[in-house]
């Protein structure tokens, strides 16, 4: 309820009551002293009968009491009168008139017990007061009627019954309650509008307070409160004032920062609350993201981590994240629908043989599906009534992963209203992945020969622990062949260095085509390689060292203006066959290589332990 209509209610509810109570108090009061003083005057009146009669008896002229009594209802306001004989008068001097005898109840009592009796009656409004007062026998006071009565003290020697009216009183007594009412209604009145004056600032303050504080609620803090007095409620308007303004400036301002991180603008029709709320948790939740992508130690795992935002943040379960391999024109799916390295099925399977397919890739722009549906031809998913966004993250200056959001076209709302929030996850994502990459690509050089493009010599290093502990673990053998050119300097003493390099290549090629894809075959040194055979026996390690070495020998190594014709040496060792230590076996194979050059070179060796025995002794 309001608080103007709560006081107007208060307030008459407090006028009716005191006018109710004024009223009955003072009408009481009316009545009791009305009855009051009709009893006295009854009294009196009566008292006045009793001397009146005494003085006739004591003149003698009692018989003449009649006029007496006649006369008094001439009186105004005295209806009735009439005097009663008691038993001991009437015994002494006889019954007296004819109306001198007791007329009713009333009057018997009164005669018997000598107790007056009052009574109002009313007769519409007109109201009657009857008193039937006895008369006692006393010796005392001014006149000792035991003179003259024979009767004890104490009797009741008679009574007299007077009735006047006293409707004048009441209509006096109602005049002036009504009056009164009328006072106090009028002063009640003037109250009223002296409070309703005085409370209407404090009814509007409060008015436009509830409002500035519903308003601030839903985030317009525009709202401000007129200043109607001097007093302490001018200074709560005042305050709350100051205090709309400020929070106005600063949400405003807040939100003007957090858009700018967020890339975005800030719309003014949104709530400013909500909305600076909003962008802030999620400021906070993408550096949270940004903190721990920059402890993962792969891309992998921020691809994973960036998914897992898609899905329990965003909370959208159709979403690819693609890497593009720039230098190849290719992509590959690294995330499909939260699968790892799942089956794409959002776009054409176009776009991860040749990248620029994807207009988000080729573009660098966010290719937004939803208003423009159709924009990206690359772009079929299995049924219609799909819509996508796709967002290019970029790496060293190029498209180096698309993210695309996939929604049904009834759910776009939402996706818009995400896309900006998940762009600020991609901007973080973007400088790690762009770092992890590099360092991948970094790491990845530093094991491989630039020249042939096979594994280096730190690659073996790195890789005997992982290789011997799945050797152990599958209980199988690896066959280690270690080759080396035959009279190679001569190549390049003859036909230059540039000749030696073509020629080494080409042994490269011949290698790797030569074993399987589980096979690792190594630069181990200028022209010396190694071939790492696995799960192969002894017996087949040799006859693939011997197709190995015929390859080569039957092969015509092309250089500029020449042909040229070389041969290998190959020597091969087994582990765990002849040494529990990989790098042991690797130096077996070396040692055969050396038996197969002092044999004559162009020949394939199997290690013997007395050959190891026989270095030694060298
Ligand atoms: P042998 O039959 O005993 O092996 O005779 P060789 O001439 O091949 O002797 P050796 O294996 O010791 O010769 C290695 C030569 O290979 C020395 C070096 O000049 C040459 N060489 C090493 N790395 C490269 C390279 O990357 N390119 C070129 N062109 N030559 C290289
Ligand atoms: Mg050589
Ligand atoms: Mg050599």
């Amino acid at each position: 309820m309001k608080l103007n209509i709560k006081m107007l209610l208060f307030s008459i509810g407090l006028m009716v009551l005191m006018t109710v109570t004024l009223t009955a108090v003072s009408l009481y009061s009316f009545r009791h002293f009305s009855l009051v003083m009709a009893q006295e005057h009854n009294r009196t009146a009566a008292e006045i009968i009793r001397l009146n009669l005494t003085q006739a008896m004591v003149n003698g002229v009692i018989d003449k009491r009649s006029n007496f009594l006649q006369q008094l209802s001439h009186i105004e306001g005295l209806d009735y009168a009439r005097v009663v004989r008691g038993p001991d008068v009437v015994r002494q001097f006889g019954p007296g008139l004819p109306n001198e005898h007791a007329n009713d109840e009333i009057e018997r009592e009164v005669l018997r017990t000598g107790k007056p009796f009052y009574e109002v009656g009313e007769d519409g409004f007109e109201a009657h007061f009857r008193s039937t007062i006895p008369y006692i026998a006393s010796n005392q006071g001014a006149v000792n009627c035991l003179q003259c009565h024979e009767a004890e003290e104490g009797a009741v020697l008679g009574v007299v019954t007077l009735t006047t009216t006293i409707s004048h009183l009441k209509t006096n007594a109602i005049t002036v309650v009504g009056v009164m009412v009328a006072a106090i209604a009028l002063f009640m009145l003037v109250a009223l509008i002296f409070l309703r004056r005085m409370i209407s600032p404090l009814v509007l303050t409060a008015s436009e307070v509830q409002h500035a504080v519903e308003c601030a609620g839903k985030g317009d803090f525009s709202r401000r409160i007129t200043r109607r007095t001097n007093d302490e409620i001018g200074q709560i308007a005042d305050d709350i004032n100051r205090l709309t303004s400020l929070l106005q400036q600063s949400f405003s301002g807040i939100c003007r920062n957090v858009s700018q991180l967020l890339h975005t603008t800030s719309e003014g029709g949104r709530n400013l609350l909500t909305g600076t709320i909003h962008m802030v948790s999620g400021l906070v939740d993408v550096a949270h993201f940004k903190q721990a992508i920059e402890e993962d130690e792969t891309r992998h795992e921020v691809y994973a981590r960036l998914a897992e935002i898609v899905v329990e943040r965003f909370g959208m379960q159709h979403f690819s994240i693609y890497e593009v391999d720039a230098a190849k024109n290719r992509m590959t799916a690294v995330m499909v629908d939260g699968t790892a390295d799942g089956e794409i099925h959002w776009c054409s399977r176009q776009i991860l043989l040749r990248s620029n397919a994807c207009r988000a890739c080729r573009t660098g722009h966010l290719i937004d599906g939803i208003e423009t549906p159709g924009l990206c031809t690359a772009f079929s998913p299995d049924e219609s009534g799909w819509a996508h966004v796709c967002i290019p993250i970029m790496q060293s200056g190029t498209v180096g992963s698309v993210l695309q959001l996939v929604a049904k076209t009834e759910d776009t709302d939402a996706l818009r209203e995400n896309v900006t929030l998940i762009r600020a996850y991609v901007r973080e994502a973007a400088p790690v992945l762009e770092a992890k990459r590099l360092m991948d690509t970094l790491r990845a050089s530093s094991l491989t020969d630039a020249m042939t493009g096979l594994h280096n010599r730190r690659f073996l290093d790195e890789y005997v622990e992982t290789l011997t502990a799945s050797t152990h673990r599958r209980q199988s053998h690896l066959s280690i062949l270690m080759l080396d050119m035959d009279y190679f300097k001569k190549v390049n003493d003859t036909h230059g260095h540039d000749a030696g390099d073509s020629v080494l290549k080409g042994l490269a090629k011949i290698l790797s085509q030569s074993v399987r894809a589980s096979d690792l075959v190594i630069r181990y040194g200028g022209e010396e390689f190694m071939l790492i055979l696995q799960d192969t026996d002894g017996a087949t390690a040799e006859q693939v060292a011997e197709k190995v070495r015929e390859t080569v020998a039957t092969t015509k190594f092309q250089i500029p203006g020449n042909v040229l014709n070389k041969t290998v040496s190959i020597g091969v060792a087994d582990y765990p066959g002849d040494g529990d230590s990989l790098w042991q076996v690797i130096k077996y194979a070396d040692v055969a290589l050396y038996k197969a050059k002092d044999g004559g070179r162009n020949r394939v060796v199997r290690f013997q332990p007395e050959m190891w025995e026989d270095s030694e002794n060298f």
